[in-house]
């Protein structure tokens, strides 16, 4: 395959949903065409552009050419074409490999189906650049059967039911939208730049068209001050909507980002992770009866069990929530700080282990007594070893 391109190599955005860690990532656009949300940080800084087709193109046939080279490599150690562990390690430690074969093998090992567009609103371009885009990459990679995006909730909405069904047809397959909170104050202080009808519009948009659609939900978005209308607005958005995914992404203060500096200037007030906690408990509460799955994969959240089917599962995920409101305040903060320091990934391996709450209790008396009452500015001032 000739390649008639000025490409230097594929670029690659700097972010994915945690769900994506085993898709292909091919960058349409660069940066955030909105960039305003005050708790991200992660394009500040950085200006907008839009990848021209031509280049998009001669990646996706860079990357196949790549492919057929990983390919004919593994079956010259006797692998039959077939992309093995131990076939991946060689290519890799090869220093002739080239940084896409090496990419595009380790993808392959892991199935070689899923390919992930980024990066923060690939559906601002428009579907004339999007399907060639996405016929091609049917055409180069056959065993492709997902193709996913971000796209803001207000960006589907100003697309037609019509434009959306190409997509779909053409082979994109799943939009994961940063909801964050469903209460227009919430929204509005943290410059989201949409309101809750524009989440419902497109969203539900983006449901008709066919798509799998995965709604990310920030519990603390709300600070103290708007708690209680973010737990609940959230809900009744996300009931409204009905996703396939409501997907938990804890707050967290990024450094650089405007929510630290509104922060400090005393226009936000944290949340305790125990009150982050009941704000869940509520939005779960609220959504019986969904028909979606809620999934807790990023890890900032701090029960990462809370993961089922909100309508089947419902009790389950309530109980799980009051287990850990339940606790004594004492074994509640110890787990905090546990699992903050990256020693456990749910409470019953906090709990079913002897020795944890004697390790991790007096920790998190200090940094109480640190943050002046506050764990979570404890941690932040004290907790040198901040893993998640
Ligand atoms: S739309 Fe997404 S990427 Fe853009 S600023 Fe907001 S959170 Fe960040």
């Amino acid at each position: 395959m000739k390649i008639a391109t000025n490409l230097d190599g594929c670029e690659l955005g700097p972010i994915r949903p945690p769900s994506e860690a085993t898709s292909l990532l091919l960058r349409v656009s660069r940066n955030c065409p909105w960039n305003k949300c005050a708790f991200c940080a992660v394009y500040k800084r950085t200006r907008f552009s839009k990848r021209p087709t031509e280049d998009l193109l001669a990646e996706i046939d860079l990357l196949a050419q790549a492919a057929q080279s990983v390919r004919e490599r593994a079956s010259s150690k006797g692998t039959d074409g077939e992309v093995t562990t131990r076939a991946v390690l060689d290519l890799i430690n090869d220093p002739v490999s080239t940084e896409e074969e090496r990419r595009v093998a380790l993808w392959m090992s892991r199935g070689g189906q899923n390919v992930f567009l980024q990066d923060a609103d690939s559906l601002v371009r428009p579907p004339g650049v999007l399907v060639p885009i996405l016929e091609r990459l049917k055409e180069r990679f056959p065993t492709v059967n997902r193709v996913t995006t971000y796209a803001r909730s207000r960006t589907l909405a100003a697309r037609s039911p019509e434009q959306l069904a190409m997509l779909r047809a053409a082979g994109l397959t799943r939009i994961h939208v940063g909801v964050e909170s469903g209460s227009d104050a919430v929204l509005e202080m943290i410059k989201k730049g949409c309101r809750g009808e524009h989440h419902i519009i497109g969203c539900k948009r983006a449901i008709d068209a066919g798509f799998e659609v995965c709604c990310y939900v920030m519990p603390g978005l709300g600070g103290k001050a708007l708690t209680s209308e973010h737990a609940r607005d959230t809900a009744a958005v996300l009931r409204a909507i009905d996703p396939h995914h409501v997907r938990l992404r804890t707050l967290w203060v990024d450094k650089g980002s405007p929510l630290e500096e509104m922060r400090a200037r005393g226009e936000f007030e944290m949340l305790e992770e125990h009150e982050m906690v009941q704000e869940i408990l509520e939005m779960v509460l609220g959504l019986k009866g969904a028909s979606g799955r809620l999934v807790s994969d990023h890890d900032r959240n701090l029960l990462m069990d809370l993961e089922g089917h909100l309508s089947n599962d419902s009790e389950r995920l309530e109980g799980l929530c009051r287990r850990f409101l339940d606790l004594d305040p004492e074994v509640r903060d110890a787990y905090i700080v546990a699992r903050r320091s990256g020693y456990y990934l749910t409470l019953d391996a906090f709990l079913s282990d002897p020795g944890a709450l004697s390790t991790f209790a007096p920790a998190a008396r200090e940094l109480l007594e640190m943050g002046g009452g506050s764990l979570v500015l404890g941690m932040e001032r004290g907790l040198r070893f901040r893993r998640i």
